[in-house]
C-alpha cells in the first residue's frame, strides 16, 4: 500500500496513522482520529475552519479512503494496537486502570471500582487487589473511547500492571538527580547565566499536556540555579508576610499539593475541559487579531502602565517570541481550569480551597458547566466562547473596593501559583515574576478585547472598535482611558 500525502497547505490540521489507517486531529486540544465522513464537520465546528479548507481536508482524506479501505472505517472498526505496543504518535497518552480480573480499561478510578464491585463482587476490597494503574490510549474520544494498553515511556519496559508505579518513581528520582548534577556542571563550565539560558530554553521547547511533568522538573532545575547563581537565601519570612499567601491558602481545606493540583492541565479524561480549552483559543485568537489591530500606540502605553499619571515607555505590545506567549496563555487557561474546578456544586457552600465567587462569576461558570453537560459540541464553540468571554469579564471588572483583594479568584490563583509543588514550599519573589508577568500580560490582552475589540461581542453587549465614537458611544481613545482608570490602574484591580 503506497503511503499517501497530506497536502501542505492543511498537514497542520491532520495526520495520517499509515500503520493503522486512520486520520487524526492535530490540535492540541483534539489530537484524537476523525473518520473521513466526520473530518469536514469537526473542521468547522471544532476550529471553524474556512471552507477552502475544509474542502481541501477532505478531497484529500476521501482520496485516502479510496485509494485504502481501511480509512472507509467509523470509530468502531478501527483496529487497535495490541497491548504493550509503544504509544501511537499524536494521540495523548492517559493515566489509566485495568481490571485484575478480565480485561476491562478505563481512564476512570470509579468506573473500575465500581466494574470490579458489580461484575466481580469485589465491594470492600483493597484497590491494589481489585485493579492495576497503567497508560492507556483511545484513537477516539468523546464517549467512543476504546482503550488500549501502551508501554510506559518512562520506564521503558513495557512493563503494563503492576510495579510500574514504582519505577516511575525511581525514575523521578534519577531525574531529579541528574538535574542537579547537570547543574553542578553548568555551573562549573559556562557559568550559571549561559546554564540558565539554556534550561530556559529547554522549558520552552516542550509542549503539550504530556510534556508539562518534564516541565516542571526543568522549572523546578531552573528555581534551584537561580538560587544557587545569586546565593539568594531571600528573606522568604517578610516575602510572606507581603504576599500573605500562606494566609490565603489556610482557608483551603487541602493541604498545600492538593490545592495546588486545581491548577494542572485538563488530562485526556477531562474532555469537558479540554472542550472549553477551544473555546479559550477563539478569544485568544480574537483578542491577539484585536491588538495587532491596535493603532493607538499612545494609548496603549497608558495600557501598561499601573501609575496613574506616568505612561509607560513602551506600548502594550505582543511578547518577543510565541513560545512566551504560549506559555502566558497557559499560565491563563491553567486559571480558567481552576475557576471551573472550584466552583461549588451548591451556590449556598463555600469553596473547598477558599477561592471566592461574586454572584455573577458563579453564574458564568455555571452557563459554561450547562453547555458543556449539554455536550458542548452541539450549540458550537462561538456559544461557548462568549460565556467564557463573561465569565473572563466578570474577574477583570470585578470592583475589589468592596472586596477583599483576596476575594478575586485571579488574585486567589495567583496565591495558589505561588505554591512551589517540588519544593513543597512556596516560590521565592525571584522565579515568582515570571508567572506574574505572564497572567497580568494575559489580563491587559483581555482588558483590551474587552474595551475595543476589533469585533464586537453583540451577546455581551459590548460594540466593536468600529462603532466607537458613533452616536453615544465614546471614541477609541476615551473608552480605553476610561476602562483603564476603573480597572487597570492601581488602587483599582491591577496587583503590580
Ligand atoms: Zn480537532
Ligand atoms: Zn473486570
Amino acid at each position: 500500500m503506497s503511503r499517501m500525502e497530506i497536502p501542505q497547505s492543511v498537514a497542520h490540521l491532520i495526520a495520517v496513522n499509515d500503520d493503522f489507517g486512520v486520520l487524526l486531529c492535530r490540535s492540541a486540544r483534539c489530537r484524537h482520529a476523525l473518520t473521513v465522513k466526520g473530518l469536514g464537520e469537526h473542521l468547522r465546528k471544532s476550529h471553524l475552519e474556512t471552507l477552502a479548507v475544509r474542502r481541501e481536508a477532505k478531497e484529500s482524506a476521501q482520496a485516502l479512503a479510496r485509494q485504502d479501505a481501511r480509512f472507509q472505517r467509523d470509530h468502531r472498526g478501527v483496529e487497535l494496537p495490541i497491548d504493550g505496543s509503544a504509544p501511537q504518535p499524536t494521540l495523548p497518552v492517559a493515566d489509566g486502570f485495568r481490571c485484575l480480573f478480565c480485561h476491562f480499561l478505563t481512564v476512570s478510578r470509579v468506573k473500575v471500582r465500581m466494574h470490579a464491585n458489580k461484575e466481580h463482587s469485589k465491594k470492600g476490597e483493597e484497590d491494589d487487589s481489585v485493579y492495576a494503574r497503567l497508560k492507556l490510549q483511545s484513537w477516539f474520544g468523546w464517549k467512543r473511547e476504546r482503550y488500549w494498553v501502551v508501554r510506559d515511556a518512562t520506564n521503558g519496559l513495557g512493563e503494563a500492571a503492576n510495579g510500574q508505579g514504582e519505577a516511575t518513581k525511581q525514575l523521578g528520582e534519577a531525574t531529579r538527580g541528574l538535574g542537579e548534577a547537570t547543574i553542578g556542571l553548568d555551573e562549573a563550565t559556562s557559568g550559571p547565566g549561559e546554564a540558565t539560558n539554556r534550561l530556559g530554553e529547554a522549558t520552552n521547547e516542550l509542549d503539550g499536556i504530556k510534556e508539562d511533568v518534564q516541565r516542571w522538573r526543568d522549572e523546578a532545575a531552573e528555581r534551584r540555579l537561580t538560587l544557587l547563581a545569586t546565593s539568594l537565601v531571600f528573606e522568604l519570612d517578610s516575602w510572606l508576610n507581603y504576599t500573605k499567601w500562606h494566609a490565603v491558602l489556610s482557608k483551603s481545606r487541602y493541604d498545600m499539593l492538593q490545592t495546588y493540583k486545581f491548577l494542572r492541565f485538563p488530562g485526556p479524561e477531562e474532555s469537558q475541559l479540554r472542550h472549553l480549552l477551544r473555546a479559550w483559543d477563539l478569544i485568544k485568537a480574537r483578542a491577539l487579531d484585536t491588538l495587532e489591530d491596535s493603532d493607538h500606540k499612545d494609548a496603549l502605553k497608558w495600557w501598561v502602565s499601573p501609575k496613574n499619571e506616568v505612561a509607560s515607555q513602551h506600548p502594550f505590545e505582543l511578547p518577543q517570541s510565541s513560545r512566551t506567549l504560549d506559555k502566558y496563555s497557559r499560565m491563563w487557561e491553567q486559571f480558567i481550569c481552576y475557576m471551573v474546578r472550584t466552583v461549588p456544586a451548591d451556590s449556598d457552600k463555600p469553596t473547598k480551597t477558599g477561592v471566592v465567587y461574586t454572584s455573577e462569576q458563579r453564574q458564568a461558570i455555571e452557563d459554561i458547566q450547562d453547555s458543556l453537560d449539554n455536550d458542548g459540541t452541539n450549540k458550537g464553540l462561538p456559544a461557548l466562547a462568549n460565556e467564557l468571554m463573561q465569565l473572563c469579564r466578570q474577574v477583570i471588572t470585578q470592583d475589589l473596593s468592596v472586596a477583599k483583594l483576596y476575594d478575586s479568584p485571579l488574585m486567589h490563583y495567583l496565591a495558589v501559583r505561588g505554591i512551589d509543588e517540588n519544593a513543597e514550599g512556596f516560590r521565592g519573589p525571584m522565579d515568582y515574576t515570571n508567572i506574574l508577568a505572564g497572567v497580568l500580560w494575559m489580563l491587559r490582552l483581555l482588558a483590551l478585547e474587552l474595551a475595543i475589540p476589533s469585533r464586537p461581542w453583540p451577546e455581551l453587549g459590548i460594540p466593536g472598535k468600529g462603532e466607537l465614537g458613533k452616536g453615544k458611544l465614546a471614541s477609541v481613545g476615551e473608552t480605553i482611558k476610561t476602562f483603564r482608570l476603573a480597572h487597570l490602574v492601581e488602587g483599582s484591580f491591577s496587583p503590580a
